[in-house]
């Protein structure tokens, strides 16, 4: 259905703000959604690879948490696999989006492997401040989901300093050796307001908390749910496009029904919308995940349409400009190519035929 699809951001002002014959229901079009800088970068790293060194280019984990990605990264000759024991010796392996611990890096070096850190570069700055506050010798509070994998590389910079705590209940059974010299840092994929309770408590523990030098949660995922909320009043249905390991995604779904949205429901793909969801519906929210590509709303879309919501508004509620060059040695090995590094580079429009 979608050829080989170009997995970039799309420039939303492909869509009119307003579209659609009028009439029916209508859909309410939360802006910025889909693509942030980060998984932007990480997906560009593999397609650039692939192009400059030829297939196949091994993945460690999903390079973003998208399936559609994955698969289509898949049959263009991206090898996903587990752990860097997977990966033959000498090979090239590409990191994901979602960070790596010192001791995969120091596995690949084992290997003698070839690799690339596609980790995005607001991950890295959480990484930094756990070395930072572990050399400083505080006990440190990672609030996140025990098992994420950007969870399990921050948590490995300082494995006997760090604790994580996903909820505020988890709060009550946290020990530390001095309480006050403790500091918290997080996940950047968090739901701000779920962040703020478990905070909360943990100040009411540790009154003299340190708080991180700048928002760990990621510009992406805090403005990804500010539109959430901005449209939430006004719809009867939010459908948010993810994957079910993508925790901004599963996020939006949290945020919207902690919001008022009577029901909320996340897909993969226009394929898994249920007629009888939007019964009685008059307005119907639609979002997407940080590593959502675009081609993927714009067939929700269509489907909506055919099912009685003609009408498009795009609501926007901040403009992001953000963008990430791709890692140093990519960059060096491009250029020696002659194959100019394309950063930081303008998103495309998506076509009628959605190949692009
Ligand atoms: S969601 Fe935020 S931290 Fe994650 S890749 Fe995107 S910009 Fe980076």
């Amino acid at each position: 259905m979608h050829g080989t699809p170009d997995l970039r951001a799309t420039a939303l002002t492909s869509l009119p703000e307003t579209t659609g014959a009028g009439g029916g229901g209508r859909i309410l079009l939360a802006a910025p959604r889909g693509y942030c800088a980060g998984v932007d970068r990480a997906v560009d790293v593999v397609e650039k690879a692939l192009e400059l060194y030829g297939a196949p280019v091994y993945v460690r984990k999903e390079i973003v948490h998208n399936k559609f990605v994955v698969e289509s990264l898949s049959k263009r000759g991206a090898v996903f696999v587990q752990e860097t024991d997977q990966v033959p010796e000498g090979a090239r392996v590409v990191f994901s989006a979602h960070g790596v611990s010192p001791e995969v890096h120091e596995a690949a070096r084992v290997r003698r492997l070839a690799t690339i850190d596609a980790t995005c570069p607001l991950v890295t700055k959480v990484h930094r401040e756990a070395v930072r506050f572990a050399k400083q010798d505080y006990d440190i509070i990672l609030v996140g989901h025990q098992g994420h994998e950007e969870v399990e590389g921050t948590f490995g910079e300082a494995p006997e300093h760090i604790q994580v705590v996903g909820t505020p209940e988890e709060v009550d059974r946290v020990v530390v050796r001095d309480p006050d010299r403790v500091v918290w840092i997080s996940q950047t994929t968090l739901s701000v307001d779920e962040t703020r309770l478990t905070v909360d408590r943990l100040r009411q523990r540790f009154p003299n908390l340190i708080d991180p030098p700048s928002d760990d949660i990621c510009y992406a995922t805090q403005n990804r749910q500010g539109a959430v909320k901005a449209i939430a009043p006004k719809v009867d249905v939010m459908v948010v496009v993810g994957s079910a390991n993508s925790s901004n995604s599963v996020r939006l779904v949290d945020v919207a029904l902690e919001s008022g949205v009577p029901s909320a429901h996340r897909i993969d793909k226009a394929e898994e919308l249920r007629g009888e969801w939007f019964a009685g519906a008059t307005t119907v929210g639609l979002t997407s995940g940080a590593s959502v590509p675009e081609i993927l709303v714009r067939d929700v879309i269509e489907w909506l349409q055919a099912h009685g919501f003609p009408t498009v508004e795009v609501v926007r509620t901040e403009t992001e400009s953000t963008t990430f060059a791709l890692p140093r040695d990519l960059r060096a090995d491009l250029k020696a190519a002659g194959m100019a590094p394309a950063r930081p580079h303008a998103p495309r429009e998506v076509l009628p035929d959605h190949t692009r």
